[in-house]
């Protein structure tokens, strides 16, 4: 049975809690210690955070996606890498699940759903464009496929127990012999260094992975060769590319917060910055600036429920307007703080950072546009 109303309000509630009380304890220690403790892990898992969105036949709380997206928008609202972990392990599963025999969905989708196993999405490549440009690539022998080539900017992919990793069949181009692979963490023949320290959302890891020959089997593959890229791009993608919008929108949420306290109270002149029209107008144009991009993701969210075909569009569309008015809000929200906001240990200067990584995060604004423009002017380009 679907969760009903009063349950998803109370919800809410004790995830703004969460956010607010424990979550910010945690924020002040993932920036001293640079590492996330593994406390939190076990803390949103026991909460069941992390099976907000999967179907309940799988373990999940069954939460219906758009539903989702107001509590991702809170998590969102505390530390980067806090809300990166609830936005992975709330969607990663449909990657896996879309291709997945039954018996690849009993190994790999329940434990992941259930927070037994870590996934990390391993597609990016220092030497390639990431897409139908992969270079990684398998030879089979037999009902082993010998992986080499390398990967990098994978976000818990040095903690994980499986990386979802994306390749091509030796000798193939484009997406013609993609693959994707559920690849064991400690498979032979792999290197695996944790990546130097990243500008913002401090504490995941991030790792470069080299492999050679290392023997997988053919039997975690999911889907057939040359499905590989619809399983990283395909439905899984645009609930993602939601997902991730709404993660600005609270990102943004919370950096409007900050700037309004900080207007109320810090004085100049004899007179709050708050009744200062230059700060009042920026503060307004950022609530504005939140709220059209909070109902653009919901719209796209309603649209991808409702088995709309424009969702896909709509969802690059979201996360176009989601990111740049992210940049815009934090900026405002840190001009308003004054200098002293560009300094530690003020939360303000944390999300200044952290906004930043959004615009990598399920394609850049480039591939954005070039999904909205290949809809718009069809044949035309
Ligand atoms: C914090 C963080 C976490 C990440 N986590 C993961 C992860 O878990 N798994 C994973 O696989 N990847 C991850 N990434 C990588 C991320 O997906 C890529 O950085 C992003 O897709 C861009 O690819 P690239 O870095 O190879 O940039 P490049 O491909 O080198 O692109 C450089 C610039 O050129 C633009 N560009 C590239 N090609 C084109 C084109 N054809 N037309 C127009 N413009 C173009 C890009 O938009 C970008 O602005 C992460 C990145 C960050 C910052």
């Amino acid at each position: 049975m679907s969760i009903g109303e009063a349950a998803l309000r109370e919800l809410a509630g004790e995830v703004e809690a969460f956010v607010r009380g424990p979550g910010e304890e945690y924020a002040r220690q993932i920036e001293r210690d640079h590492a996330v403790p593994p406390g939190l892990w076990d803390e949103l898992r026991q909460r069941g955070y992390l099976s907000l969105a999967a179907p309940q036949e799988y373990g999940g709380r069954g939460i219906p996606f758009s539903r989702f997206l107001e509590l991702i928008e809170l998590f969102s609202m505390s530390h980067a890498s806090l809300r990166m972990i609830v936005h992975v392990c709330n969607g990663i599963w449909r990657a896996i699940d879309q291709f997945a025999t039954d018996e690849q969905r009993k190994q790999f989708v329940l434990p992941q759903v259930s927070g037994d196993i870590r996934v990390a999405f391993t597609l990016t490549e220092p030497t390639a464009g990431t897409g139908a440009d992969i270079r990684s690539s398998v030879v089979r022998e037999g009902d082993t496929y010998y992986l080499s080539g390398e990967k990098h900017l994978i976000t818990f992919g040095v903690n994980c127990d499986y990386w979802l990793l994306f390749a091509r069949v030796a000798g193939t181009r484009g997406a013609d012999g993609t693959v994707a692979l559920m690849v064991d963490r400690h498979v032979p023949g792999v290197t695996v260094e944790p990546m130097a320290e990243t500008m913002g959302v401090r504490g995941t890891d991030h790792a470069h992975l080299i492999f050679d020959a290392a023997p997988v089997p053919v039997a975690n593959r999911l889907g057939e060769e040359g499905q590989g890229l619809q399983v990283a791009l395909g439905g899984f993608l645009t609930p993602s590319r939601i997902s991730v919008a709404m993660t600005c929108v609270g990102l943004a949420r919370r950096a409007q917060e900050l700037a309004i306290e900080r207007a109320k109270v810090r004085e100049t002149f004899g007179k709050v910055l708050a009744k200062r029209q230059a700060i009042a107008f920026a503060l307004a144009e950022n609530a504005a600036d939140i709220e059209a991009a909070r109902q653009l993701t919901l719209h796209a969210a309603r649209r991808w429920e409702a088995g709309d075909p424009a969702a896909g569009t709509l969802s690059s569309m979201a996360k176009l307007t989601a990111v740049d008015m992210l940049t815009r809000v934090t900026d405002k929200a840190l001009q308003t703080f004054g200098g002293i906001g560009y300094w530690e240990p003020h939360p303000i200067e944390r999300i200044y950072r952290d906004a930043r990584a959004q615009r990598f995060e399920e394609g850049t604004n480039e591939i954005q546009k070039t999904v909205i423009a290949r809809d718009i002017l069809g044949g035309a380009r």
